[in-house]
């Protein structure tokens, strides 16, 4: 008993007691007995994919978020390929997008045969810097694809008033900001194209899943063609044994399952937002006083919808390595991760493009500092407690 009280101090790392006993992971999905009655249901039914759920998921995902169109898909990463093939994108094109994101995002310009070029993010909210944007359009460029980081969104005024001055089109990877908001409009229209996912650690889980919303209701055709191989009208449209291939798509449909269970998650998204955010203000007033570190920026202007809590250290107030500091939360049982490494620098895109390091030193600067903290809305107030601890007692540790 003295012993622990007294190593109660010393970190994890050190052989000190750890702040938790099981590691807490940075983002998780939850599942409630209603989305289990909702697939079982499904089970029951005469559809396992493409049934009824598919269109009801999609009305009510798109009235959500304020958009005309939903068009399911199987993954965020197959709804991002989807809005770049609708976009035009095809050999020779250009489509540029942020260096600070999940690989799939510029790896959907690459599936269309055309080439991402990256442009540095603000130092501030790390999504696309617009007066940066401006510089690297090329007359081969057809789309931006900009991301929003974290959940906060992007600077879509003026992303959108360069893209329409330049004809080019916009998609929004909007895979952590379901529900975030930008001058008082919800993120599903701001943008020409807008992709979400149902991975298990974003807002809403339905296993693996995707959509892209517009307001455009060809787009939205093409769309649910390029899903479904590119066959002209759904299996239960069909009259008959006829149906017609017009393009080449893809088996990219999501099942009725998971359609079920993001129907029946969906219900709860409000209460899941106001969750995250209430851990972000919890957050926010524990650490805002420690110079050891700089907390996500929140612009006047948005209400992001906290997918993560990327905090970024102060390494010049501590004398230590994010390396350091990262496997000492960890031994604390904080299951902090790093989002993102820069895409350029994956040796996929250093083989293929000659990028070196160097070239977008504002998300490299940012990548080298940031640390996400566990964000998700199943964490308790105990939990939540234990991240500020930790954070605490390991910036105090290193500090001294
Ligand atoms: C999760 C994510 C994706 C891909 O989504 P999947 O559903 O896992 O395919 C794409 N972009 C970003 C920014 C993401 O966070």
């Amino acid at each position: 008993m003295a012993t622990t009280a007294i190593n109660r101090g010393v970190l994890a790392i050190d052989g000190g007691v750890p702040v938790r006993r099981t590691l807490l992971p940075y983002g998780r999905q939850s599942i409630d007995e209603d989305d289990i009655q909702a697939v079982v249901e499904t089970l029951r039914s005469d559809w396992l994919t493409t049934g009824p759920n598919v269109a009801e998921f999609e009305e009510a995902f798109a009235e959500w978020v304020g958009a005309r169109y939903a068009v399911s898909f199987s993954s965020g990463t197959a709804a991002l390929h989807g809005a770049a093939f609708v976009a035009g994108l095809r050999v020779g094109d250009e489509a540029l997008t942020s260096p600070l994101t999940f690989v799939a995002t510029a790896n959907c310009v690459l599936y269309q045969r055309a080439t991402p070029v990256f442009v540095d993010v603000c130092a501030d909210t790390l999504n696309l810097d617009p007066e940066q944007l401006e510089c690297r359009i090329s007359n081969k460029a057809r789309a931006i694809l900009a991301v929003d980081y974290a959940g906060h969104p992007a600077d879509f005024e003026a992303i959108v008033r360069i893209a329409e001055s330049r004809g080019l089109v916009v998609i929004e990877d909007a895979c952590h900001a379901l529900g975030a908001e930008y001058r008082g409009r919800r993120v599903g229209s701001l943008a020409h194209l807008t992709v979400f996912s149902f991975h298990p650690v974003k807002h809403l889980s339905t296993g693996e899943g995707g959509m892209v919303t517009t307001d455009d209701a060809g787009w939205a055709q093409m769309l649910r063609q390029f899903r479904n191989h590119g066959i002209s009208s759904e299996a239960r449209e069909r009259r008959g044994w006829q149906y017609e291939m017009v393009m080449l798509g893809f088996n990219y449909r999501l099942t009725d399952i998971a359609c079920a269970l993001g129907i029946s998650q969906l219900t709860k998204i409000e209460a899941n937002l106001a969750r995250r955010r209430e851990i972000a203000a919890q957050y926010a007033a524990a650490l805002q006083g420690m110079p050891e570190l700089l907390l996500p920026c929140v612009r006047a202007d948005v209400d992001p919808a906290w997918h993560l809590y990327p905090i970024r250290l102060n390494l010049g107030r501590l004398p230590a390595t994010r390396e350091q500091i990262f496997r000492a939360l960890r031994a604390e049982n904080i299951g902090v991760n790093v989002h993102y490494i820069p895409v350029h620098l994956q040796p996929y895109y250093r083989g293929r493009f000659g990028y070196r390091g160097g070239e977008y030193p504002v998300a490299e600067n940012a990548y080298e500092h940031l640390i996400s903290l566990p964000m998700f809305h199943g964490m308790t107030d105990e939990d939540v407690g234990d991240v500020i601890s930790a954070v605490e007692k390991v910036c105090s540790a290193y500090s001294q």
